[in-house]
């Protein structure tokens, strides 16, 4: 993989058909950073299409541009026709080519210039041309902002691409807490700022952008469905997939769940585990000293970054919560 500072002579010369993708259901810092990059590589006089893998959390329909996003699993032609017209592809906040689903097989076969710009851990850095894979970032929206910035075109940013990368800063950094929020990113903040957008909106939107069944729905999972095993200050939520039908449950409604458990005190992992129709599909998080990304990939054919990580699994939900539990035994010291 060449380094993306290598594309930024080229940027403007030749019009080009460019497509921008981003992990399967995408969250905020997906959406936000490949919307940011469309509006700049439209600017710029591109003919840019943005396709995501599956389908996205209505709270994201907001995003300026996020109307003209094809969904691979619904429009598919029209999905695979600008991918095979597709002179450079962009590969937005994942790592490895299995992260965009039914995508990936075509993807991969793909002889286009493919670009990474992502920020999780252990990149299959062969299946791109350019690109740049930090893991210290925080988001791959501040990755995007470096990459308008980086190539002289830090005037360009506009409120779109302000509101659009913005919402990516504070998925990712859980509103600039988590430690990656460095001074860069302030000031990243800062310059976004001086666009004039309106940053409450844009939390407001995000956050506070739910339907009742939601909030009901958060108040009986923590009730019923979380167990904290404080032997290994472990807490784990588990939903069956009944849960989901009786509070009619949507993409997107289960996102933060997961954080609730690392509200009390002294607990280190908190995993949770949705019952979907295709798999059993896992979320980590921790705090501290406990690496999330490798226990992903050891126990949940997953993975992601240190502190924040995600896995699946094909057996039932019974049968992935005794491994969940057996792995938690097997990596006891470490969750001291
Ligand atoms: P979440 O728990 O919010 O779905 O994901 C947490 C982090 O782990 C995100 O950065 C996400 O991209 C990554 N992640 C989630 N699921 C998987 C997975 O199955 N495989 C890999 N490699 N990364 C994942
Ligand atoms: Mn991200």
């Amino acid at each position: 993989m060449k380094s993306i500072t290598e594309i930024f002579p080229l940027l403007g010369k030749e019009k080009k058909n460019i497509v921008i993708t981003m992990h399967q259901k995408p969250d905020p810092d997906a959406m936000g950073s490949a919307l940011g990059l469309y509006h700049f590589l439209n600017m710029l006089g591109y003919t840019v299409t943005v396709i995501s893998p599956t389908n996205w959390a209505t709270f994201l329909n907001w995003m300026p541009g996020c109307e003209k996003v094809i969904d691979y699993d619904y429009r598919r032609q029209e999905a695979e026709a600008a991918l095979q017209k597709a002179e450079w592809l962009f590969c937005l906040d994942f790592n490895t080519l299995s992260r965009t689903k039914n995508m990936a097989v075509s993807i991969g076969k793909l002889n286009c210039v493919k670009i990474l710009i992502d920020h999780h851990q252990q990149p299959e850095v062969t299946a791109f041309t350019y690109g740049i894979s930090n893991t210290a970032k925080s988001s791959t929206s501040e990755m995007v902002y470096d990459f308008i910035t980086g190539s002289g075109n830090k005037n360009l940013v506009n409120i779109a691409i302000a509101e659009c990368l913005y919402a990516g800063l504070i998925g990712d950094t859980g509103s600039f807490r988590f430690p990656a929020a460095g001074s860069d990113v302030h000031f990243m903040a800062a310059h976004l700022k001086e666009t004039g957008f309106n940053h409450t909106k844009v939390h407001e939107n995000i956050y506070d952008n739910f339907l009742e069944n939601r909030l009901r729905f958060i108040g009986m999972v923590l009730l019923n469905r979380m167990e904290i095993m404080y032997e290994y200050n472990t807490a784990l939520i588990a939903i069956p997939k009944n849960d989901l039908l009786k509070f009619d449950i949507k993409t997107g409604d289960t996102e933060g769940l997961v954080n609730y458990p690392l509200t009390i005190q002294g607990i280190k992992l908190a995993a949770i585990v949705i019952d979907r129709d295709e798999e059993r599909k896992w979320s980590f998080r921790s705090k501290g000293e406990f690496d999330t990304n490798t226990f992903a990939r050891t126990y949940f054919n997953g993975g992601g970054h240190y502190n924040a990580s995600g896995g699946k699994s094909s057996e039932s939900l019974d049968k992935t919560i005794l491994k969940f539990k057996q792995s938690i035994k097997e990596n006891a010291s470490l969750l001291q």
